[in-house]
């Protein structure tokens, strides 16, 4: 298949572009480089613009005649969101509405949409499976819970065929080192205890101790980025004309704040300076996903997302093979 991946510069775009070129398929970047790197693009052509130029971005279509889109491009800081909400609802709304419009004026009928456990906010029963209400608690949140809406709509009445992927939390890189997490600022738990480590960071401040938790630091369910993209790979074929389907992508297994630096500590075998800090708003004490529907509807597991793995190849990559860390 002719895959067009927007936002196939960035984090997890660059990881799947690695998988759609592995799976025999033919990878289209198509990228604004705003939080993309040129350095990620490695698989399948390049092809530069932004999601809410729909003149480049049909010119785009119409030259590569494209099956499937997967679709990245996208806003994903909470804090900003909350202080540029107008932005957020631009680019992750907007955008993906002129990718929706472009699409049906040049027949791709198919989309792979990244969603995020963000769409459930605060649940109060765990693990979350996608039944679960969404009721999202960020204006980011809120674009992808629209985002998904959005394409359900279009499902339904144009006869699209759209897959949303709800990731829990993504983390890890490419165990060969071709690619790998590189955001500035960086606000991630995991790359922000491995800068600590690599003594960039004075210390990680811990978000909260006293949360309700076996430990008091709050859980999370971290997935391993090459999981995500196998399971971008296996989404483009149930993609079914008319048909939405929704499915988280977790490991159904929490992991604590606490348990993620000790396991930091043995792997980087750095001392990794801690510091108790205030609990961060809207945070949920605990986000683990029941991925059931994504094993029985993709036939998709995670096979490399336990902490020691997503830690050890995240170490890898900022140490051996980036070799520069952002502050
Ligand atoms: N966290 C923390 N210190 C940091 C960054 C994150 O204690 O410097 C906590 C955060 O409060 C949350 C967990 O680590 O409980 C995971 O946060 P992250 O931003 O990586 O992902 P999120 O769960 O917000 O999507």
């Amino acid at each position: 298949m002719k895959v067009l991946v927007a936002g196939g510069a960035g984090y997890i775009g660059s990881h799947t572009c690695k998988a759609l070129a592995e799976a025999g398929h033919t990878p289209i970047v198509y990228d604004s480089l705003h939080t993309g790197h040129s350095w990620a693009i490695k698989w399948g052509a390049f092809e530069r613009g932004d999601l809410n130029d729909a003149a480049t971005l049909g010119a785009v279509l119409k030259r590569h005649r494209p099956d499937a889109v997967i679709n990245f491009a996208a806003l994903a800081y909470v804090g900003d969101s909350v202080r540029e909400p107008n932005h957020y609802y631009r680019v992750n709304v907007g955008g993906l509405l002129t990718l929706i419009e472009t699409m049906r004026a040049h027949d791709v009928g198919a989309m792979v949409f990244s969603s995020s456990c963000a769409t459930y906010g605060e649940p109060d029963r765990q693990p979350i499976d996608e039944d679960t209400r969404q009721f999202p608690i960020s204006p980011y949140g809120r674009t992808k819970l629209v985002g998904e809406m959005m394409l359900s709509d279009a499902c339904a009445a144009h006869g699209l065929g759209a897959v949303a992927l709800r990731y829990f939390n993504a983390a890890g890189a490419d165990a060969a080192g071709e690619t790998g997490e590189e955001h500035d600022p960086e606000t991630h738990l995991i790359p922000l205890v491995l800068q600590a480590a690599a003594g960039v960071r004075p210390h990680i401040s811990i978000f909260g101790s006293d949360y309700d938790t076996p430990d008091g630091t709050c859980i999370r369910d971290y997935i391993h980025v090459t999981d995500l993209a196998a399971a971008h790979v296996a989404a483009l074929s149930v993609c079914a004309p008319g048909k939405f389907a929704a499915f988280n992508l977790g490991t159904g297994t929490g992991t604590s704040i606490n348990e993620i630096i000790t396991h930091a500590c043995a792997i980087t075998g750095k001392n990794i300076p801690v510091v108790p800090a205030s609990r961060r708003p809207g945070d949920p004490p605990r986000l683990v996903a029941n991925a059931s529907r994504a094993a029985a509807g993709l036939k998709w597991r995670p096979l490399h997302s336990t902490p020691e793995n997503i830690i050890e190849t995240a170490w890898r990559w900022m140490t051996e093979h980036r070799q520069r860390v952002v502050k």
